[in-house]
């Protein structure tokens, strides 16, 4: 049983796809995701904070809202860091992915419409990987990511 914060706070997602897919991503339409693992960064400001919004992602059955919903189901949620410090980090925490070498983005403005940054979903290589470790406090209850080696 994983125990969520009921602070309001950021959270980044580590997701793993173990094949390569094609996954329909609302009005972007159809993209082709690499086999690997991705960070995406969000954040849950209102009254229910934290707890609330990662109880929903990690839920596989639910009505499509937000653009992540389109990737759980196809993706494995295998980490969750959070900031609970009550500031909104998170298009501080996409610029640091943009700006790590081997984070890539795939498609363009992705949970990004309410921000300027390109995206807000990254496929991530080691350094990326690491910099998602340093992003926030890492949630336990992940055993994948708990266990990997690549620091
Ligand atoms: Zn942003």
């Amino acid at each position: 049983m994983i125990s969520l914060p009921d602070a309001p706070g950021t959270y980044a997602l580590l997701l793993e796809l173990h094949s390569e897919a094609q996954i329909r991503v609302g009005r972007f339409g159809s993209h082709v995701f690499p086999a690997g693992r991705y960070v995406y960064v969000g954040s849950a400001m209102g009254s229910r904070g934290l707890a609330a919004r990662l109880a929903r992602h990690i839920r596989e059955e639910k009505r499509r809202f937000w653009h992540i919903d389109y990737l759980i189901g196809a993706m494995k949620i295998v980490g969750i860091c959070v900031d609970t410090s009550g500031l909104r980090q998170e298009c501080l925490w996409a610029q640091r992915l943009a700006t790590t070498a081997d984070c890539r983005m795939i498609v363009r403005g992705f949970g990004a419409s309410d921000c300027s940054c390109a995206t807000h979903l990254f496929l991530v290589g080691s350094k990326g990987y690491v910099a998602w470790r340093q992003l926030g406090l890492r949630l336990p209850g992940f055993a994948i990511a708990d266990t990997d080696s690549s620091n």
